[in-house]
């Protein structure tokens, strides 16, 4: 079946969906995104997805391009002409069209919306989860405003493209204090050897994943220790576990950085049990439509030990 974008009000064939060459999102990278995961056609965390969007807007001073209830018809609207069960939604709003000027256009420009979805192989995602991935770490070049959504993402392309040639999944990026900032599209994590969960406090170094969010949310459920501070490398390798989260990866297990295991280098169980309790919640938070379900999301394994 092909695939259906849609673009500004029209669902077109991906192929011949685009954008005029003078789109801000093109030319100046003025534009913001979010991404979804689709498990079982619903959106995941479909609240903190939008109330990020609606935040990166404010702080770009772009305009919102409709109420929440008519973009949310019209992501379902998309998921629904591709018939994605499993997969994910890329949303992205741009300033707009207009000739080419650093200064923003006047009011008559309004933004850009673009929406596609495509599927992904949840077997094969799980699999990579039980078997942990490999990071690189890598020095963190970004701009001073993480926290807003933006296209502005050539860093961040560079730092992945680098994982990838050193066979790793991920890349971390490193402060000039030398802290483990976040991922390149992930948000960083451990659990030090007395079992407390550690991730970097939300502020303008980082982007406040939505699945960091639902995290802490689910390892206060499971009563585990948490702390928001900064981590050293060395330090993500003495702990007792490491991972990542975000909307694609949910919650996966790091074995590896910069090819040194971390602790004995085999996956460990609290960052399993995680992936399970947020994808167990996440499933009752998302927003489905029509109820399109077709059974449970996921088939809890049986509980593990914890620390
Ligand atoms: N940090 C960065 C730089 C990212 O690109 C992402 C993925 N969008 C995340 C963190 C994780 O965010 P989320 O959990 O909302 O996907």
């Amino acid at each position: 079946m092909s695939r259906i974008a849609y673009v500004n009000g029209a669902f077109l064939p991906h192929s011949d969906a685009a954008i005029h060459i003078e789109d801000r999102g093109n030319q100046f990278a003025d534009a913001v995104y979010e991404v979804w995961a689709i498990r079982a056609g619903g959106l995941l965390d479909t609240e903190g997805h939008l109330k990020r969007l609606g935040r990166s807007l404010g702080e770009l001073r772009i305009r919102k391009p409709m109420t929440d209830a008519a973009l949310m018809a019209v992501l379902y609207e998309t998921v629904r002409r591709n018939r994605v069960r499993d997969g994910l939604l890329y949303l992205q709003v741009s300033r707009g069209c207009a000739p080419r000027d650093h200064c923003f256009p006047g009011e008559h420009v309004g933004p850009t919306v673009i929406v596609t979805v495509k599927r992904t192989n949840t077997r094969a995602a799980n699999e990579k989860a039980e078997k942990g991935v490999s990071v690189i770490t890598i020095p963190d070049i970004r701009w001073g405003r993480r926290d807003i959504k933006t296209v502005s993402l050539l860093p961040n392309a560079l730092a992945k493209q680098a994982a990838k040639e050193a066979g790793a999944a991920e890349a971390w990026l490193i402060d000039p204090d030398g802290t483990v900032t976040e991922g390149s599209s992930s948000n960083a994590w451990i659990l030090t050897k007395e079992n407390t969960l550690v991730t970097r406090a939300a502020s303008q170094s980082i982007l406040n994943g939505i699945t960091r969010q639902a995290v802490i949310a689910a390892a206060q459920g499971d009563r585990i220790t948490f702390e928001e501070r900064a981590f050293t490398r060395d330090e993500a390798l003495d702990a007792r576990e490491a991972f990542i989260t975000s909307a694609s990866a949910h919650v996966t297990p790091v074995i590896r950085i910069d090819g040194q295991p971390v602790a004995d280098g085999e996956v460990g169980p609290v960052a399993l049990a995680l992936r399970w309790s947020y994808l167990a919640a996440a499933h009752q938070n998302s927003a489905v439509p029509h109820k399109r379900q077709a059974g449970p999301l996921v088939a809890r394994p049986a509980k593990r030990r914890i620390g």
